[in-house]
């Protein structure tokens, strides 16, 4: 293992030095809890620091405070060395993170059996570092498999409901206007019925790719369910709501489409600050959200009315 020994007296650095790499461990030696700390901080390498108790500039319980409020890393196993007795030092020491104590003089054996239960604590402090690591990717696999759309890689329904109730909540905390893009494919039973299941799921996962590109990305785009879509865009008012929505119904209508043209309808909503101020407080009311997106959903309906392949604002 890679130690640190720190002491102000020379002979104890010398003998721990050798009888430490007699055992086989690899030693570097501080006169003071200064050096010690400058060794320690710069090179973060050692496991195990063995230190001296009472030593001029910084002593053994100031390295010791210093290692655990600072070390971010892994685990320092950290035994302090001592020539006085009694229980203050041995509390002092405890709530300063010293892991051991010896007592000065130390023989080789007694050595020996410390570090022995020194590299226990460590390998069960790395074995539970990386199952730590382990869970974390877990979760965060598990937290992206519960917003993502499994088709689409696109937000699913659930990610989209929160993120429109947070998106009001910005909007009225900042004052902005909010606006939401319903978005229904056209026809899309009929390209089922005439070119299958497995090329209707390519080409829904085409119409998530182009609406994606064609967003900015500060816009949350989502399947909402089926061949329909939806995008929350902050910051941006009825005209700039539509301006957005015929990009996408023309980024749609452009895109290459091997088997058959596919298009969208689009309905809008825009929600203004004021509309929102008596309604929201720390949480917005499933009224508000029924509200927006029966709005968009309206408007929707207005665009397949029109002959689909267009988009629409809902008109209050
Ligand atoms: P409209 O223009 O009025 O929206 O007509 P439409 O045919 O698109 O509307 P309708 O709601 O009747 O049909 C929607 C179709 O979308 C029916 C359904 O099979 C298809 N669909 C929904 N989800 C999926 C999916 O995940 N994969 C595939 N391939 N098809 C889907
Ligand atoms: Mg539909
Ligand atoms: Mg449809």
């Amino acid at each position: 293992m890679n130690i640190l020994i720190v002491d102000d007296a020379p002979e104890v650095r010398i003998i721990l030095k050798k009888t430490l790499e007699n055992q086989g461990h690899t030693v570097t030696t501080a006169n003071d809890g200064e050096e010690a700390w400058a060794l320690f901080s710069s090179t973060r390498a050692f496991q195990i620091v063995i230190s001296d108790w009472m030593m001029p500039k910084l002593d053994g319980l100031g390295l010791c405070k210093r290692i655990r409020q600072e070390t971010n890393s892994k685990y320092t196993y950290i035994i302090l060395l001592t020539g006085m007795s009694g229980k203050t030092n041995l509390i002092s020491g405890i709530a300063a993170g010293a892991d051991d104590f010896a007592t000065k003089p130390i023989n080789s054996e007694e050595l020996e059996v410390r570090l022995r239960s020194a590299k226990r604590i460590l390998d069960l402090e790395k074995s539970l570092a990386k199952q730590n690591e382990a869970l974390e990717l877990a979760n965060n696999k598990l937290q992206s498999m519960a917003t993502t759309d499994g088709l689409t890689g696109l937000y699913n329904r659930r990610a989209f409901q929160e993120n429109l109730e947070e998106s009001l909540l910005f909007s009225r905390r900042s004052n902005q206007a909010i606006s939401l893009l319903l978005i229904d494919v056209d026809l899309f039973k009929s390209f089922n019925d005439t070119y299958g299941h497995i090329k209707g799921d390519t080409a829904l996962k085409t119409v998530a790719s182009v609406l994606k590109k064609s967003s900015r990305n500060s816009d949350f785009v989502a399947r909402f369910g089926g061949e329909e879509f939806s995008v929350i865009l902050p910051n941006t008012d009825k005209q700039g709501a539509m301006h957005c929505a015929e990009e996408l119904r023309r980024a749609i209508e452009a895109a290459e489409w091997p088997d058959r043209k596919v298009t969208i309808s689009i309905g809008a909503t825009t929600v203004k600050y004021e509309q929102l101020k008596a309604e929201v407080t720390t949480e917005v009311p499933t009224e508000v959200i029924t509200k927006v997106l029966n709005e968009a959903d309206q408007a929707l309906y207005q665009a397949k009315e029109t002959g689909r392949n267009s988009a629409c604002h809902f008109i209050a």
